[in-house]
């Protein structure tokens, strides 16, 4: 078993491999709903014991010794110091625990990948709340973060439609973390704590109908200014010209080249396109005004490029794509080349080799309110030059309720979410990091703030300031008071 970051681990007390009802030992086949929807909070025997054998694996941890969570795929793009820590196998809670359609909602372990959340919620005509672009994020991981996608404009970010959570603590106890009782300052203050603070084992989620198809339409921009006020127009009537408007997001692929593109869920579609192998969605969304997908193709239309991004390894050309083959055409394979490719430096050598300039890489993605999202716009074509940029609206979906680390706040007000995954030509006076110091700048000379996936450079005072210090360190002290974890400005700046 590995981390994310490709350290191997011993495991010390390995859960037996015991089948939770409606679930088989090798994982439900994709595509497949469960039968049977359990009630929310009703664990199967296996399920008690899997969370027991976990908790007394922390509980037995030596003195200062720490634990990490060990799994299979990652989405998590900041490097790693690698450190001495117990890896947590919870492999076990890879699976879809039950759905009921009745009342719209899942139990879901914290390790299941959205690709196979969907395709279980897909089968009941449901779909959650906001599904992150990349097939293996996993729900734990989203709520851990802040999973962001093109209908976060109506329903917000993931951790909102959770009603209740099983959190394994770095006290060794298994908690139920709602938002009344003994562990809602847990629940308010796990979003955007990527497991500084315990891991989600189980979640219950809120589910929404949907159609069989996503009617597409793009509006066309070479002024930003224009094109975020249409948007923030969209975000408020959830509608344009007279039409329902069900998700949005957009790109910025040049100052000439900026557009939206609104989804609408719809029963009936004249055709349905197919960007699941040899055409590419990012260029369709360059080429055409109207589209029809599947809805489950709208939900992965980027991960078979990643985005845009398999076009640095060359799969922008037909007959390679045809020789990889559909199967293979997917973000966590692309992951797996890049972080190969990072550990080695092979581009690096290869630009030396070449006598070209070195390039600094430059993944992030950052939250900026609306209003200024132009202004970000434009320092970002002018003065860094990493393109394209991909557009996401978001607002808190309850704006009463406060989330302790995440820093859009319960103002109410509309941010966007701008991502940008490529690398940027330096200069012989560019200094180290220079570009990603002077976006993390930027951002915040804007009002906005950055997702914590990528790297950060920020001043422990300035971090905390951002990211809820107080608040993190009254959960931390309740629920991880021996450190067992890393804290979050030791994962996100200090690559703990
Ligand atoms: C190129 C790129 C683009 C991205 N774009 C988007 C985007 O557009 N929208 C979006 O929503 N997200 C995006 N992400 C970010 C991604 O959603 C987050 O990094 C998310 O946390 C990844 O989840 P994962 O399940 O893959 O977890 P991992 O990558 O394995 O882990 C991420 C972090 O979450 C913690 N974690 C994982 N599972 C749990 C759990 N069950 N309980 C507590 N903590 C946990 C881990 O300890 C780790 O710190 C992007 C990432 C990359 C690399």
């Amino acid at each position: 078993m590995v981390d994310v970051d490709g350290n191997v681990y011993e495991l010390q007390l390995r859960p037996s491999p015991v089948i939770a009802p409606g679930v088989t030992s090798e994982g439900m086949e994709e595509g497949h709903a469960p039968e049977v929807a359990r009630p929310a909070g009703a664990a199967g025997a296996a399920e008690t014991a899997r969370k027991a054998a976990l908790a007394e694996q922390v509980r037995r941890l030596p003195a200062g010794e720490r634990a990490r969570l060990v799994k299979r795929t990652s989405n998590l793009f900041r490097t790693r110091t690698k450190r001495p820590a117990a890896g947590l196998d919870m492999s076990g809670f890879d699976q879809v625990l039950g759905i009921d359609a009745a009342t719209r909602r899942a139990r879901i372990g914290g390790m299941t990948t959205y690709e196979r959340l969907v395709d279980a919620t897909l089968a009941h005509g449901l779909m959650p709340l906001v599904v992150p672009q990349l097939k293996t994020i996993t729900l734990g991981g989203a709520v851990a973060g802040l999973g962001i996608e093109s209908a976060s404009f109506r329903n917000g970010l993931p951790h909102e439609s959770v009603g209740e959570m099983e959190v394994l603590t770095g006290t060794g106890d298994v908690v139920v973390a709602r938002p009344q009782g003994e562990h809602r300052d847990l629940f308010f203050g796990f979003p955007n704590s990527y497991g500084a603070l315990g891991y989600a084992l189980t979640l219950d989620i809120e589910l929404e109908p949907v159609r069989d198809h996503v009617r597409l339409r793009r509006l066309r921009y070479d002024d930003s200014g224009r094109l975020f006020a249409d948007l923030a127009q969209i975000c408020r009537s959830a509608a344009w010209q007279d039409e329902r408007v069900d998700f949005v997001d957009g790109a910025v692929f040049d100052g000439g080249d900026m557009h939206l593109t609104l989804g609408q869920f719809v029963d009936e579609a004249p055709y349905t396109s197919d960007y699941t192998w040899l055409d590419m969605y990012y260029r369709s969304c360059q080429t055409r005004d109207e589209d029809f997908l599947t809805a489950r193709d709208y939900l992965w239309r980027w991960d078979t490029d990643w985005f845009w991004c398999s076009s640095a390894l060359g799969l922008d050309r037909r007959w390679l794509r045809r020789l990889v083959g559909r199967r293979r055409m997917r973000s966590d394979n692309y992951f797996k080349v890049v972080a190969f490719e990072r550990r080695h430096q092979l581009t690096n050598r290869w630009d030396r080799l070449r006598g070209r300039p070195a390039r600094e890489i430059v993944v992030q993605d950052v939250e900026i309110p609306i209003e200024r999202a132009a202004d970000f716009v434009e320092f970002m074509l002018k003065d860094v030059g990493a393109l394209p940029i991909w557009l996401c609206p978001f607002r808190q979906r309850d704006d009463s309720v406060t989330w302790d680390l995440c820093p859009s706040g319960s103002g109410g007000g509309w941010y966007v979410n701008l991502g940008f995954w490529t690398r940027v030509a330096l200069t012989a006076s560019s200094p180290p990091d220079g570009y990603n110091r002077l976006i993390e700048r930027t951002v915040g000379e804007l009002g906005g703030f950055k997702s914590l996936y990528s790297t950060c450079f920020y001043a422990e005072d300035e971090f905390w300031r951002i990211y809820g210090g107080d608040a993190f360190d009254a959960l931390k002290r309740r629920y991880d008071p021996d450190g067992r974890f890393p804290d979050l400005y030791e994962k996100c700046v200090r690559g703990a």
